[in-house]
């Protein structure tokens, strides 16, 4: 079986480093708990929204972000019993290419590049699974959708939901 697995918001926690680099900047810790239902922008006063949306096009900004909790356990796992595609809109930012290449070289060495799809729109993917935090992904995706919970989509219903990669441990293994 064909397993896509989305990096960003699913592998690696880039709303956490959207958190991180608007601390840097402004000397505030946003609470998680009050950005259920947004995006990380839309988190933050309106006078720093820009600031923010500007984060992804930083040097450095996909290269340095942390794993989810348990994703490389799991993922290893998987690669056992699936055949294991990363799939990630990485044409959005194209200097997020090389960065992504190495940020999977470090933490998903497993995962050769022959199944690294870095692409745009992810409705030309065909397969069984996919793992995703984006509804518009998952919607348009002919086999199973699991979504992958993030803050931005917490108050998302419709979707089969995994809020932890322990609960896609629970699914799929
Ligand atoms: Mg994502």
């Amino acid at each position: 079986m064909t397993l896509f697995v989305d990096m960003d918001e699913v592998l690696a926690d880039t709303y956490l480093t959207h958190l991180d680099l608007y601390e840097e900047k402004y000397g505030v810790r946003l609470d998680l708990a009050n950005c259920k239902g947004k995006e990380a922008w839309e988190s933050v006063p309106s006078e720093h929204h820009d600031e923010v949306m500007k984060h992804a096009w930083q040097v450095g900004f996909f290269r340095d972000l942390k794993l989810v909790e348990g994703s490389q356990e799991v993922m290893a796992e998987l690669d056992k019993k699936y055949e294991v595609y990363i799939a990630s809109a990485a044409m959005q930012f194209p200097n997020s290419l090389k960065e992504k290449s190495d940020w999977l070289d470090e933490f998903f060495p497993f995962i050769p590049w022959q199944r690294r799809i870095l692409c745009g729109h992810k409705y030309i993917l065909k397969g069984d699974i996919l793992i995703d935090d984006r509804a518009y992904n998952l919607e348009s995706f002919d086999g199973r959708s699991i979504m992958f919970t993030s803050p931005h989509n917490m108050n998302m219903n419709g979707f089969e939901r995994a809020n932890t990669w322990d609960e896609i441990a629970d699914k799929l293994l």
